[in-house]
């Protein structure tokens, strides 16, 4: 007999620790597999907009303890190191990836998740209102299965999903890439420097460090022999902005942590039964910082709703209907804004029109920042 499961998640982020955390609260028997083991870092731009900041305190993460740099002020340059300064309305707060999932799968372990690491879940297939789960470490089964696993992973291919069947254009997949640095910046500040086909963040974590974390086209890594240290020296530096970051920093990484193969394209939030969250649901440009309170967000939701389900107070075609319609409601808006922001980002010409233009007009910044970010939930 496989052991059984009232959940299993596959893939431990955010957004499947989240929810493993308010399932196991509420009582049920829960499975979070993930592939790598904690703490452990990750490409991301680490900053959280303020919106979550009661949630992940209401889930006992220490926020205050940890001292986190708390940011409201907002620079951008154009590929000519231009710069607009605004202030950053609602604003956020930095932390590592490296202290927040690590933080998070202690609490969950707490909560009575059952949490196996360095478990890739491998297949995932659905027979008999039960789903069966199989992993590199052992097979289960589980009335509910949820799909946290990331921008891209091997069960995308599985499920045959259509976005992994695009046709890898150069010019539309993207790479990131992400350094953690010691240097001289404002606690308060997130910067977004444009280069040529690409754009770069920068802004404080815990323990006095700086995130540095940039995305620009696969087609960009390419044409420089796809070498990250030519891409920065040849395009990233030419902004004068980012020249003083590459070249008076101490970076702290022996080798930059870079992923490939990123596309913004839409998603479906349910496949074969599998609730999708986070970014296997949808992935909203980095240039938002919203991805994470995005996948956050819809773990609350999605807890209410499995929650529901369980107690067989709606049918598993309600459960999946009220998802879907509750996932865009919150977020359509949001994935619409980003990908239009996209194409304002990374090409010299427009970009350095639009920043033109945001420098004249100050309440054009307010509005258009404030479609990147959501409310309190
Ligand atoms: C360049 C860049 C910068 C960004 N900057 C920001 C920012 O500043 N602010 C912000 O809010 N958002 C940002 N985002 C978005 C944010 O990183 C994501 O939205 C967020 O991490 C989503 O969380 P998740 O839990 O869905 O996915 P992830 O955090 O990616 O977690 C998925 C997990 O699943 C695991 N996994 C994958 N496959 C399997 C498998 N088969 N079995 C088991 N485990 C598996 C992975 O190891 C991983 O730990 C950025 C994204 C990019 C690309």
């Amino acid at each position: 007999m496989k052991e059984h499961f009232d959940i299993a998640i596959a893939g431990g982020g955010l957004a499947g620790l989240c929810l493993s955390i308010q399932l196991a609260r509420a009582g049920y028997k829960v499975l979070l597999c993930e592939k790598e083991s904690y703490p452990f870092h990750k490409v991301c731009g680490e900053y959280i907009a303020i919106e979550s900041w009661g949630f992940l305190e209401a889930l006992g993460v220490p926020l205050v303890d940890l001292r986190l740099p708390i940011i409201s002020k907002l620079q951008i340059s154009d590929c000519n190191g231009r710069l607009l300064k605004h202030d950053l309305f609602p604003g956020g707060f930095g932390i590592s990836r490296y202290t927040l999932d690590a933080t998070l799968a202690t609490i969950a372990k707490n909560s009575n998740v059952t949490l196996l690491e360095k478990n890739k879940v491998i297949d995932i297939t659905y027979e008999l209102n039960k789903h069966a789960f199989k992993t590199a470490n052992g097979n289960f089964t589980a009335t509910v299965v949820c799909g946290s696993w990331g921008k891209r992973s091997n069960l995308d291919q599985k499920l045959n999903r259509p976005f992994v069947q695009l046709n890898p254009n150069k010019s539309s997949h993207y790479i990131a890439v992400k350094y953690h640095i010691e240097t001289s910046f404002p606690d308060d500040l997130i910067e977004l420097h444009n280069f040529n086909n690409g754009y770069c963040g920068i802004s404080k974590v815990d323990k006095d460090r700086f995130c540095l974390c940039y995305l620009t086209t696969a087609l960009n890594l390419q044409q420089n022999h796809n070498n990250i240290q030519k891409l920065e020296e040849n395009i990233l530096t030419k902004n004068p902005q980012l020249h003083k970051y590459f070249n008076y920093s101490r970076f702290l990484y022996d080798s930059p942590l870079a992923i490939s193969q990123l596309n913004f394209a839409p998603k479906e939030i349910i496949n074969d039964h599998i609730f999708m969250i986070g970014d296997a649901g949808g992935l909203i440009t980095p240039l938002c910082g919203n991805g994470m309170s995005m996948a956050m967000h819809a773990s609350k939701f999605l807890a209410e709703i499995v929650n529901e389900f369980l107690k067989k107070r709606i049918t598993r075609d309600q459960a999946e209907r009220l998802y879907q319609e509750t996932w865009h409601h919150h977020f359509n808006k949001r994935l619409k804004a980003g990908r239009m922001f996209q194409g304002l980002f990374g090409k010299p010409s427009v970009t350095n029109a639009a920043v033109g233009i945001l420098r004249k007009f100050p309440s054009l910044t307010n509005k258009l920042v404030r479609l990147t970010h959501g409310n309190t939930f």
